[in-house]
C-alpha cells in the first residue's frame, strides 16, 4: 500500500515537475469534458420536440399501419412539417442545420414508438440527404435540398421522401456486383436494370439510383443519378415482411429510365465511392442511424413490459421484484445503455469530423443484437400478455431482426471491425 501511495505522489510530482503553470488543486470547480449524453440546447430542442410528435401523432397509429402494412400518408407530411426530414440541411436550402447527433436523436426517439417511422426518416435523412448534400453540385443542392427538406417554413408542403437504391436481386452484401446499367444517349442517360428490397420507394418521389456505366471498369463505372418518380420508375413488387412493416420496401424496375445528365451526383464512375462513404467508410451515417433505430426499440419495448412488471402480481407481488426478473432487468438496462453509448460516440465522432468507421460498426452491431435481444425479453416480462399484439411489445421484437440485416448484415460489420483490429495489431 505505502509503494502505491508513494508511487502516487511521484506521479503528481512529475507532472507538476513536467508542468511548473498547471495547477494540480484548485478552490474553482475544475473544468471536466462532457458525458456522452450531454446535449446541446438545439439537440434537446430536437429531442424533446420529436418525443411528443411520436407520442401524439405517430403512436395512436402504431397498430394499424402495422397491419395494413402501409404507412398513413399524415405521418410522412407531419414529419416534413416538424422540421424532421431536413435535419442537417442548412437553413437556407430549408432545413434545420442541426448536428448528426439531432438526427440520431430524432430516429432513437422514433423507433422508440414505431421503428418504422423511424426508418423512414433515418434513410431520407443520413442516406439520400447526405449524398444530395455532400456530392450534390451547387445547382442540384439548390434545387434538389429544399424539397427534400421542406420545413414547416415553406408555404407549400410538396412532400417529397427520398428512397437510396444499391441493392439488387443478385447483389446484397456484394452491392458492387449490381447489374443495372445506364447508357448515354445524348443529353440523358438511359437505365435498365432493376433494383430490390427500397425502402420508401412506395410513397418516394426523389430516387438515388447506382448504376454501372462501364462494365468493362468494374466497380469504377458506377455511378450514381438522382431521378425523380415522374421519370418513369415504375414499383413492381412491395415486399410483405416480418417487421417494420409499415416502411415500405419494394422492386423496382428501370425500363429505359431517362434521367437528364446533370442529375449525375458525385461525377460519372463515383459512385461506388459514394456508396463506400455512406454506408462503410468515411461517413458511414446510415449505420449510426440504424443503430439509433436499434436503440429506440429496445427501449420502446423496454419501457413498455418494465412498468407491467411492477403492476402484475404473483405469490403475492410483484413480478418485477423477484431477483430473477429483477436481475434479467438490471441486465437489459445495461446493455441498453452499453448499445446508447456506442451510438451517440459515434454520432459524436462524426460532428467532430473524426473518423467513425470502426466505432459506427460497432454501433450497429452491438445495437442491434441488443435489440433483439431485449425485445424478446420483454415480451417474457409481461408474459402472456406479451405475446399478444394488443401490448405491441411482440411487434418491436419482429421490427428487431431487420438491425442485423439492412445496411451491412452484422457479418459485414465484424468485418469491417475486424479490418480496423488486424490493421491495428498486424
Ligand atoms: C427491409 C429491408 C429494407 C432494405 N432497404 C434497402 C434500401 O433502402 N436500399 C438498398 O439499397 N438496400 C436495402 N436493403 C437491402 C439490404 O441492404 C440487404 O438485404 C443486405 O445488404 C444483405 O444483402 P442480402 O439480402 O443480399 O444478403 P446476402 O448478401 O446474400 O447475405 C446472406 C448471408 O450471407 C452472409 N454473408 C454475405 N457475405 C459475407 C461475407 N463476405 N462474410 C461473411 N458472411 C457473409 C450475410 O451476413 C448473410 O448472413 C433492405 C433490405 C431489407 C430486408
Amino acid at each position: 500500500m505505502y509503494h502505491r501511495v508513494a508511487a502516487f505522489r511521484g506521479l503528481l510530482f512529475t507532472r507538476r515537475a513536467l508542468a511548473p503553470s498547471t495547477r494540480l488543486f484548485s478552490s474553482s470547480r475544475p473544468t471536466f469534458l462532457n458525458s456522452l449524453d450531454t446535449l446541446s440546447d438545439d439537440e434537446e430542442m430536437f429531442r424533446d420536440s420529436v418525443r411528443r410528435f411520436a407520442k401524439d401523432v405517430v403512436a395512436p397509429k402504431v397498430r394499424e399501419m402495422d397491419e395494413n402494412e402501409m404507412m398513413d400518408p399524415t405521418i410522412i407530411k407531419g414529419l416534413f412539417e416538424q422540421g424532421l426530414m431536413g435535419i442537417e440541411i442548412p437553413s437556407e436550402l430549408g432545413g434545420a442545420e442541426s448536428s448528426f447527433t439531432s438526427a440520431v436523436l430524432t430516429i432513437e426517439e422514433l423507433a422508440k414508438i414505431d421503428p418504422s417511422v423511424s426508418v423512414m426518416c433515418d434513410v431520407h435523412n443520413t442516406l439520400v440527404n447526405t449524398v444530395v448534400r455532400k456530392y450534390g453540385t451547387k445547382e442540384q443542392r439548390e434545387k434538389y435540398l429544399p424539397l427534400l427538406a421542406q420545413s414547416k417554413r415553406s408555404e407549400l408542403l410538396v412532400v417529397q421522401l427520398g428512397s437510396f437504391c444499391l441493392s439488387e436481386a443478385a447483389s446484397g452484401s456484394d452491392a458492387f456486383a449490381l447489374q443495372t446499367r445506364a447508357k448515354k444517349e445524348g443529353n440523358n442517360w438511359i437505365i435498365n436494370g432493376s433494383k430490390m428490397w427500397i425502402t420508401n420507394s412506395y410513397e418516394a418521389d426523389i430516387f438515388l439510383i447506382f448504376a454501372n456505366i462501364d462494365p468493362s471498369k468494374g466497380y469504377k463505372g458506377i455511378t450514381c443519378f438522382l431521378a425523380t418518380r415522374d421519370m418513369g420508375i415504375q414499383i413492381s413488387k412491395k415486399e410483405e415482411k416480418l417487421g417494420i412493416r409499415a416502411s415500405s420496401t419494394c422492386t423496382l424496375n428501370f425500363d429505359d429510365l431517362k434521367v437528364p445528365e446533370e442529375n449525375v451526383i458525385g461525377g460519372e464512375g463515383k459512385g461506388y465511392k459514394i456508396a463506400i462513404e455512406i454506408l462503410n467508410e468515411a461517413t458511414s451515417s446510415g449505420r449510426i442511424g440504424i443503430a439509433a433505430q436499434m436503440v429506440g426499440l429496445a427501449q420502446g419495448a423496454f419501457d413498455k413490459a418494465v412498468p407491467y412488471t411492477y403492476q402484475r402480481h404473483q405469490f403475492g407481488q410483484p413480478v418485477g421484484t423477484f431477483q430473477g426478473m429483477a436481475f434479467s432487468i438490471a441486465q437489459a438496462a445495461t446493455d441498453l445503455e452499453a448499445a446508447r453509448l456506442l451510438t451517440y460516440n459515434a454520432a459524436r465522432r462524426r460532428d467532430e469530423g473524426k473518423s467513425f468507421t470502426k466505432e459506427a460498426a460497432m454501433a450497429k452491431y452491438y445495437a442491434s443484437v441488443v435489440a433483439q435481444k431485449v425485445s424478446g425479453q420483454a415480451i417474457e416480462w409481461a408474459g402472456g400478455v406479451g405475446f399478444t399484439r394488443e401490448t405491441g411489445i411482440e411487434k418491436f421484437w419482429r421490427d428487431s431482426k431487420i438491425g442485423a440485416i439492412y445496411e451491412g448484415t452484422s457479418n459485414i460489420q465484424l468485418q469491417t471491425i475486424a479490418k480496423f483490429i488486424q490493421k491495428e495489431y498486424s
